[in-house]
């Protein structure tokens, strides 16, 4: 739901709705949230050594007094004299340092440790976390993380899939079925050559013959089925068996018709990879009354991008989005677009931003 100039009309009710829903959970404790953002955002500041800052009730946001204000305001001689020290960040990182030295293991157990198919499962569920740490830097992953507890307290991980060439492509084979008359092995259901079940068929009828009860010799030669059969002294009778599962082929076979899947072609798809990102309070707004992750009825994502992200995601939005203007211009969240810019503006406005709310309730939270 990017824009929030309030200009937003659609027909369609029910984005009507779903509108005014997350409007009232954006609203909800707005007061509080302005108190967290601007605590949020002190410590950003702080964090990158801007000691001198007020907040500023015109502008609805931090100021930076001093030399470091580009718009040279709240100079004086007196801040060529100060030399402040920086002891925020450098005890913060003391325990960020700490808490670093190991990133938390992930450890996969069998559900049932007497079932091989669970224990298999939490083999490949190991491997696959270590597959998820390489993909994702799990260590600058953590180190950010633990910046942001320290900066905002609140500590967000959007993970989603995202399927793209850049990963790498795989090949898949894709199959049709088709009618195929034939003869085919009774147990494996392979395609055989006609050949084989001629020859076959032939030396059924030579056995037939050869062990014909009313032949006079048959009854000294009796057909055993462990023995190689035999036409003669020299001539040893190879049964004919299926090339695929060595079964001997019936010289009964008759011709079928089986649906065999035929490969039709090869094509290329880009691989998926699970995706992490780190947010804090700043970007993300939940109930402050929740005590655990299922009691917040929503979740709001919050973010500023170039209009042109914005296009690419929501194309429908098109002739609704204001676009080259800046935020500047469109400012009616002032706290929040403040607070959540970088701090390289330092009081100046990005050009071509505009301001993405996104929600999700507590079902597609869990
Ligand atoms: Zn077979």
């Amino acid at each position: 739901m990017p824009n929030n100039t309030g200009k937003y009309t659609e027909d369609d009710p029910v984005k009507i709705d779903l509108k005014t829903i997350c409007d009232y959970f954006y609203n909800e404790d707005l007061s509080t949230r302005q108190i967290q953002i601007r605590y949020w955002k002190r410590l950003k500041y702080y964090w990158n050594n801007f000691s001198q800052v007020f907040w500023s009730e015109q502008q609805g946001s931090y100021l930076i007094n001093g030399r470091d204000n580009l718009n040279g305001e709240g100079t004086d001689d007196q801040s060529y004299y100060d030399r402040p020290v920086n002891v925020f960040k450098a005890f913060l990182e003391t325990i960020i340092a700490a808490l670093s030295v190991n990133i938390p293991a992930v450890s996969c157990t069998p559900d049932d440790a007497d079932n091989p198919n669970d224990i298999s499962t939490a083999k490949a569920g190991n491997k696959i976390s270590e597959l998820l740490y390489k993909h994702n830097n799990a260590i600058f992953l953590w180190l950010q993380a633990l910046y942001i507890y320290s900066t905002e307290g609140l500590i967000a991980c959007y993970s989603y899939v995202d399927e793209d060439k850049k990963y790498g492509t795989y090949e898949k084979r894709n199959y049709k079925d088709e009618d195929v008359t034939g003869y085919f092995c009774p147990s494996c259901k392979q395609q055989l050559d006609e050949e084989m079940v001629i020859q076959a068929r032939m030396i059924k009828e030579q056995l037939n013959t050869k062990y014909d009860p009313d032949e006079e010799d048959a009854k000294l030669e009796e057909y055993e089925d462990d023995k190689p059969l035999r036409l003669n002294e020299n001539e040893l009778i190879e049964p004919m068996v299926c090339p695929e599962c060595s079964v001997e082929i019936d010289g009964n076979l008759q011709q079928s018709t089986l649906a065999i899947p035929k490969l039709i072609g090869v094509t290329q798809h880009p691989k998926s990879r699970i995706c992490m990102e780190m947010y804090g309070g700043l970007y993300v707004k939940i109930a402050n009354y929740a005590r655990k992750q299922a009691d917040t009825p929503y979740l709001a994502w919050l973010f500023e991008t170039h209009y042109v992200n914005v296009l690419e995601a929501y194309p429908d939005l098109w002739d609704k989005i204001e676009r080259g203007s800046g935020f500047g211009s469109q400012v009616n969240d002032t706290i929040e677009q403040y607070a959540r810019l970088n701090i390289q503006y330092r009081g100046t406005m990005p050009e071509d931003n505009v301001s993405v709310k996104t929600f999700c309730n507590e079902e597609a939270l869990s």
